[in-house]
């Protein structure tokens, strides 16, 4: 396993492109745009080579027998689902936002099962180059990029529908040594800093698309890919101070990218699927599945840290002992609670699937996220609410330095005397930070949108049986049947 400090060493290594700002970044470690996402991910190592944390940060190969950071493992028990969640929960905790290595790891866990079910089918062999490069994955602990979201285009055409076929990825060209990419993968959670991407497809697929059903295995830096870093809510904070960035370590979300796939060569042993139509659904069930079950993690340990900022905000602010303030903390706790039981559920109703991995409830699974998408735009609202409006008006950290308006702003942003007016404004930013813009709209948007959910709420909500239910009790068609 690799700590934080070899991890960043192996980025450095790599070469990818990536354009920001119109900038050609050259070592995303040290940009000061991505360092703070390279940060976020370093903390998927560095807790997982620390004691403290081994139980939940790391698990045993199937594959091998060795240990392995639990972000490569292919999960063997209902208790590894369920360690993965309060896993993303306690890192959240630590970071305040996104940490990106998920998407990865749901990627490879529904390419595991995906994979098998086309072999015995097909009587493929993707299975077992799919297993051979994800030992090399755990071998070497690789962050992986799972690229899923296409661009999409005119979204009432499939993909051989569209005016342009590269807005869904696809093969362009079938060699003997291996197939020709071209395509787009978009809001690519964590790309900058992985090592490599797993592609897979992002929608249901008909006849007449084959050419858009291939997964695979890239290199982030592999010839013909390039990739152009995403603007966030106040980001170019980070360019001028710390105070005003509110998280100036780790940044907000995840750091995405529209990553462009020009020509890209890829032998057959790094192919996972290619031409099976018929299994896209489900591949993309899975992933999504999988990636829906971690937002009662990830986003309730952030959840926890924005509780915890409004409540010691409510302290300094004097109005802590105040009844409907206490209520409203009591609300916004229930509200992160509720998102975290549906992660644990959705886990331990998980099942072994034939492939041998273990699989979340789908059903509950959607829960989770459907919840996140209300959820947490009424805690960030809460956080608002008790916070006060001063979050939204305080001046810049520069006039906060300079001699001339410095003690001003010190004397008046002064509140609870037993509290340090700077320490104010700092966690005035944080709140800040984690409630607005980019934020809300991940929760809304990452892991799919709420229409998206409710598709897949609707197929497994088994509305027959339920009508059964009524009908039996109500005694109702017994007439008409004798
Ligand atoms: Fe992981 Fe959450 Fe980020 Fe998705 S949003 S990559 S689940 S931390
Ligand atoms: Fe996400």
């Amino acid at each position: 396993m690799m700590n934080g400090k070899q991890y960043r060493e192996s980025l450095k290594k790599l070469k990818p492109i990536i354009y920001c700002n119109g900038e050609k970044i050259e070592d995303v470690t040290t940009h000061p745009m991505i360092r703070p996402h390279v940060n976020s991910a370093a903390m998927t190592y560095e807790l997982a080579s620390d004691p403290l944390y081994q139980n939940l940060m790391t698990a045993r190969s199937h594959l091998t027998g060795k240990t392995i950071n639990r972000f490569t493992h292919i999960h063997q028990s209902k208790e590894d689902l369920v360690s993965k969640v309060k896993m993303l929960r306690m890192i959240a905790n630590k970071t305040g936002t996104c940490f990106q290595r998920c998407v990865g790891l749901d990627a490879m866990n529904a390419t595991f099962m995906t994979t098998y079910d086309i072999d015995k089918k097909c009587g493929t062999e993707y299975h077992k180059r799919f297993v051979k490069w994800l030992e090399y994955v755990q071998e070497n602990d690789l962050m992986i990029a799972g690229s899923m979201t296409d661009p999409k285009g005119n979204r009432s055409l499939k993909p051989s529908a569209q005016a342009d076929p590269d807005l869904f990825t696809r093969v362009v060209e079938k060699r003997d040594d291996g197939v020709v990419l071209c395509g787009a993968k978009a809001h690519q959670t964590g790309m900058a800093n992985s090592h490599e991407m797993l592609i897979l497809p992002t929608t249901n697929l008909l006849p007449g698309d084959e050419a858009w059903a291939i997964a695979c295995a890239v290199p982030v830096d592999a010839e013909g890919v390039t990739h152009i870093f995403g603007r966030q809510t106040n980001d170019q904070r980070r360019l001028q101070g710390h105070i005003d960035t509110g998280n100036a370590e780790y940044a907000i979300v995840g750091g995405e990218t529209l990553t462009v796939l020009d020509h890209v060569f890829v032998p057959w042993d790094r192919v996972f699927m290619c031409g099976e139509i018929e299994f896209a659904q489900d591949y993309v069930t899975r992933f999504a599945s999988y990636h829906r079950q971690n937002y009662g993690g990830c986003k309730v340990g952030n959840s926890d840290v924005l509780i915890g900022a409004t409540a010691l905000m409510a302290d300094m602010n004097g109005t802590a002992r105040a009844s409907h303030v206490k209520d409203k903390l009591i609300e916004m706790t229930h509200l992160a609670e509720t998102m975290y039981c549906c992660s644990l559920a959705c886990s331990y109703e998980g099942h072994r699937t034939e492939a041998g991995n273990y699989y979340v409830d789908t059903l509950l699974a959607n829960e989770v996220k459907l919840n996140c998408t209300r959820n947490i735009y009424e805690i960030a609202r809460l956080a608002h609410d008790i916070a006060g409006g001063f979050i939204a008006t305080l001046p810049y950290e520069k006039d906060l330095m300079a001699p001339e308006t410095g003690d001003l702003i010190r004397k008046f942003l002064a509140a609870n005397a037993e509290f340090d007016a700077v320490d104010r404004i700092k966690l005035a930013r944080l709140i800040e930070n984690m409630s607005g813009g980019t934020a809300l709209a991940e929760s809304m948007h990452g892991a799919g949108s709420p229409q998206a959910m409710k598709v897949m709420i609707l197929r497994e909500s088994n509305m027959d049986r339920k009508k059964e239910l009524a009908a039996d009790l109500a005694d109702l068609f017994c007439e008409k049947e004798a």
